[in-house]
């Protein structure tokens, strides 16, 4: 099988291209034609020589995950869905500000956490992505960007502020799935993203967001630490338990502990909270109060969004009011809190709605024991 070179760092390549009997700045001239310029034909690198791209056509391949459609949003917004074979489907996120592109990166078919407000947890889960997969969706994006504006598309693009020149400056991974529960492939991606041979986004401009894996949240810190964002959404154990499962598992305060040693290695020094206002659930004034307490020793930032309703959630959206109210105790006690600006709505694509095409292994297994059982 041909090697996909999607799926390699620049340490990885470099190997891969030593099993060829090839020089390590071979590697990273192909390294850089690939990432740099979002080439993927090897006819097409130039200053390579003949023999090696004849080699390179034999033994590799530049494959990302193919499009299975895209949607362009009023405001802008981009989404992807991309095919990741055998019935399933991820997707991907563009959202232009005046200063940034950000690209809402997924790292998993479905997820296995299952919280309840998320789309994407009630889709079940399938399978990790590989990393070709987590770097294709970058990969892609700012090459169908850079062609939708040369095609003259009604597309917006950060202007010349945007610390890269091309179309995506800014990754979180907060598309579908949880990325610490696919570590080592999230982080060779994110590695590649910050590779100066690549795409040379700083460790400030790649945002991990997490429902709280403290073991994995930990290795890291040590790893590779991102800008990070913890998702929160309830002051209690209780209630958070109730809202995300993984709660039972690490509770707030072994995660506020892991938040605070996360500092220490930060490329911030604050982590975001981010915190769904569900209407009539968590969006009281105490528990805005209650939230305050519970942060006072974390130096951190709130952005709280309101809860986007799909299909069956049996939530609801909180009220304006209650938001705003929300907001002001927090700001009052403080706080710098934020309202998540819904973007892409009109296409689904906003936080929380993205469900892809997930064949959910989990409910097989279930029904499996239950056969087995019966
Ligand atoms: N698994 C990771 C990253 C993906 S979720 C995590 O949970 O952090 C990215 C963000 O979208 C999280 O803050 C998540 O809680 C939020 N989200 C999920 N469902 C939502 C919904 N229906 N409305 C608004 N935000 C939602
Ligand atoms: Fe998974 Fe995050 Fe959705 Fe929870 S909110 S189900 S952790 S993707």
């Amino acid at each position: 099988m041909r090697a996909n070179l999607l799926d390699f760092t620049l340490p990885a390549l470099t190997e891969w291209f030593a099993t060829l009997g090839e020089k390590p700045f071979r590697a990273k001239q192909v390294f850089r034609w690939l990432h740099q310029r979002g080439e993927g034909d090897f006819a097409a690198m130039t200053d390579l020589a003949k023999g090696l791209r004849a080699r390179l056509a034999e033994h590799a391949e530049v494959r990302p995950p193919a499009i299975l459609s895209e949607h362009r949003s009023a405001d802008g917004t981009v989404k992807w869905l991309f095919d990741v074979g055998i019935g399933n489907g991820i997707e991907t996120v563009y959202i232009p500000e005046d200063d940034r592109g950000t690209l809402c990166v997924s790292s998993q078919v479905g997820c296995a956490l299952d919280c309840g407000f998320c789309a994407t947890g009630r889709s079940g889960f399938n399978r990790d992505l590989s990393v070709a997969e987590i770097v294709g969706q970058l990969w892609v994006a700012n090459r169908r960007l850079e062609a939708l504006a040369k095609e003259g598309a009604a597309i917006r693009l950060p202007g010349a502020a945007g610390a890269s020149p091309r179309p995506v400056t800014n990754v979180v991974m907060m598309g579908m799935g949880e990325p610490l529960n696919n570590f080592e492939n999230v982080v060779a991606a994110m590695s590649v993203m910050l590779d100066d041979n690549a795409y040379g986004l700083s460790r400030r401009r790649v945002t991990l967001s997490t429902s709280g894996v403290v073991h994995q949240l930990r290795k890291l810190a040590a790893r590779l630490p991102v800008a990070l964002a913890v998702s929160l959404h309830a002051p209690d154990d209780e209630l958070r338990s109730r809202l995300m499962p993984i709660n039972r598992s690490y509770p707030i305060a072994e995660l506020l502990a892991a938040c605070k040693a996360y500092l220490e290695h930060a490329p911030r020094d604050f982590i975001t909270f981010e915190y769904i206002l569900l209407g009539g659930v968590n969006d009281s004034p105490a528990q805005a109060r209650a939230l305050a307490a519970l942060l006072r020793e974390v130096p951190c930032k709130v952005n709280l969004i309101a809860f986007n309703p799909f299909p069956d959630s049996g939530f609801e959206r909180p009220s304006p009011e209650a938001v705003a109210r929300f907001r002001d105790v927090l700001l009052d006690a403080g706080y710098v809190a934020t309202v998540r600006r819904t973007r892409g709505d009109d296409i689904d694509a906003a936080c929380g709605q993205l469900a892809g095409q997930v064949v959910n292994r989990m409910r097989k297994r279930t029904v499996r024991i239950h056969r087995e059982a019966a």
